[in-house]
């Protein structure tokens, strides 16, 4: 077992996103002191994950030790978290007949005491909702979660940030080419940056989101999926009837979607899928998936794209037909987005240290479902560094032996695929 890092030790932590705001601020917290966070740009990152308008925050997992952290982290939400927490409930459908992730989901949160409306069938649903058009979601059935919501994930990772840097943590904003290692290559003795320059450490972070595998060998135990996400404008008078409808989930298509958002009238649509991969040349020589390159230093922006691969854009007409109504569904992109999931083969989160290496710990994974958890992710993976959780969380957070793939019943939506065959098809 590596020795976790003294507290004084100089800790580097590569890539300013959730993870590794999260991670820093609970380092801090249990008196660690001399933290460096790294990021291409100061957080939030554009073209990382933990960014955007909104995030779902469910306690609806099949899987009861995420529903529990849930409960842990909602509790956050409401309180130290609420000005970017918005608790409009969270209205979970599948295909009557094919109840796909959900009936577990639902054994889970009413197991926790959470609150729920079933309905048997779509309609029910959109009577409950007030929906207007006609055969809104007909051919389905669910429920809706009253407890879930929404969180404004940009303005909350700022927060966090602003959090850690009060506390002392300090910020560089620049791109590490490679972790430079000692010859015998089982210590990390340094970082080495895109500009030229170095930096020498005692204990490194990895929490890179989809850029980790490029920097640190995860020999398959995470892959960088790129997944669709648009943006439509909605008139005044149509957030005015839809503003307060819940966020709207079909497990079966991986197609999700947010009341509009209060800011700027936009709704956002999504698909939780098994995404795109976007295969490039690490450093190391291997091939390994990562998002699209975007050299900050050189002053470019994230591509703004108002248009989706073809598969997506079905999808998300499909699921805006069947919860917001024709007129909607069928208008343009204000704008659209291929955002990074960092996916784990059990769609777990990976914290533990590299094998072989005893100063460097990876904290990722997030698999599509790690924004929810800003405000307590970090004390797990504080917890897998000091090796004190239960030996469950430290297995299940841990690096595997084997990489058995576990299906993840929460998504939907064709399978894998390149991002270069999806954009020409
Ligand atoms: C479309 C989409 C929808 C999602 N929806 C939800 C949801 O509804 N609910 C939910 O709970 N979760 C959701 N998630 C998942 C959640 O957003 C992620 O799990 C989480 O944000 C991952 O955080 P991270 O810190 O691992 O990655 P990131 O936020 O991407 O952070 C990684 C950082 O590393 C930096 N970095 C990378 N390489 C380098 C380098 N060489 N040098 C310096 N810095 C580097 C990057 O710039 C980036 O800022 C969604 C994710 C996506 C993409």
């Amino acid at each position: 077992m590596a020795p976790h890092p003294a507290k004084t030790a100089r800790i580097a932590v590569v890539g300013a996103g959730e993870f590794g705001i999260s991670t820093t601020y609970h380092l801090l917290e249990s008196g660690y002191t001399d933290i460096t966070l790294y990021d291409r740009v100061q957080p939030p990152v554009p073209d990382g994950s933990s960014v955007d308008i909104s995030r779902i925050v469910r306690a609806d997992y099949d899987d009861e030790v995420y529903a529990k952290m849930v409960v842990e982290s909602l509790e956050l939400w409401k309180t130290q978290f609420k000005d970017f927490y918005h608790p409009c409930g969270l209205l979970c459908m599948t295909p009557a007949g094919n109840p796909k992730y959900l009936e577990d989901a639902l054994r889970n949160v009413e197991a926790l005491g959470l609150p729920v409306t079933k309905f048997a069938s779509g309609p029910e649903a959109s009577k409950y909702l007030k929906l207007t058009h006609t055969d809104a979601m007909s051919g389905l059935a669910g429920y809706l979660s009253h407890d879930a919501g929404w969180a404004y994930a940009a303005k909350a990772t700022e927060h966090l940030f602003n959090l850690c840097t009060g506390l002392g943590a300090k910020f560089i904003a620049k791109e590490i080419k490679s972790l430079v290692y000692g010859d015998d290559k089982s210590t990390v003795t340094g970082l080495s940056f895109t500009d030229g320059s170095n930096a020498a450490v005692d204990f490194v972070i990895v929490s890179a989101g989809a850029w980790t595998d490029s920097l640190v060998d995860t020999s398959s135990r995470t892959l960088a999926t790129g997944q669709p996400v648009g943006y439509i404008q909605l008139t005044e008078e149509e957030y005015e009837k839809t503003k307060h409808l819940p966020i709207y989930i079909n497990f079966v298509s991986g197609f999700y979607v947010f009341p509009p958002h209060p800011e700027s009238r936009l709704v956002k649509a999504a698909r939780h899928s098994y995404g795109y991969t976007n295969l490039q040349l690490a450093e190391d020589g291997r091939y390994s998936s990562k998002p699209p390159t975007v050299d900050y230093s050189q002053g470019e922006l994230p591509p703004q794209r108002t248009a989706l691969p073809k598969d997506a854009d079905e999808c998300l007409r499909i699921g805006l037909y069947e919860y917001l109504g024709p007129e909607i569904a069928k208008r343009a992109y204000t704008r659209a987005r291929i955002c990074w999931y960092n996916d784990t083969p059990t769609k777990d989160f990976l914290f533990d240290y590299k094998p072989g290496v005893s100063n460097l710990f990876v904290a990722t994974g997030g698999s599509g479902h790690g924004f929810k958890f800003l405000p307590v992710i970090g004390k797990y993976a504080v917890g897998c560094l000091e090796h004190t959780l239960s030996s469950d969380l430290l297995t299940k957070f841990g690096w595997r032996q084997q990489v058995d793939k576990k299906e993840d019943a929460s998504r939907g939506g064709t399978p894998l695929m390149s991002l270069d065959d999806a954009e020409l098809a």
